[in-house]
């Protein structure tokens, strides 16, 4: 029984995933609200929904932030970021340009491979 309460579970969270991700039905979220830059990690608030969309086990892992602090955490140069589902932990890294302000520097999530392997978009509404 326990188990398949998990495989509900997983159905549920996929599924509430996938009805905000089609939601607006003619842009392509999984892109255009992908966190890319500390900046963006700076807008978010307490409250704000996250995606963490793992494509080691394609898996989204929706989180309520906190605090804009726990923001700031996912995207922190060196900072470990555990998938909620297969438990893969990823190393955040800037790539780019290291500007004055740091602004044009990309975040990404990549395993002991140097493989990005998962992402933090914002859920919108
Ligand atoms: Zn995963």
């Amino acid at each position: 029984m326990k188990l398949i309460r998990t495989i509900l579970l997983a159905g549920l969270v996929l599924g509430t995933a996938a009805v905000t991700f089609a939601a607006p039905p003619s842009k392509r979220i999984y892109t255009s609200s992908a966190l890319r830059t500390a900046e963006e990690f700076q807008k978010l608030k307490a409250g704000d929904t996250i995606a963490m969309v793992c494509k080691q086990c394609d898996s989204v892992t929706v989180q309520t932030l906190e605090s804009t602090d726990e923001a700031m955490k996912l995207c922190k140069e060196g900072e470990t970021v555990v998938c909620g589902s297969c438990t893969m932990t990823t190393k955040v890294v800037r790539h780019g340009p290291r500007s004055k302000a740091g602004s044009h520097s990309e975040i990404r999530y990549e395993n002991e491979k140097g493989e990005e392997c998962m992402f933090v978009a914002k859920l919108e509404g």
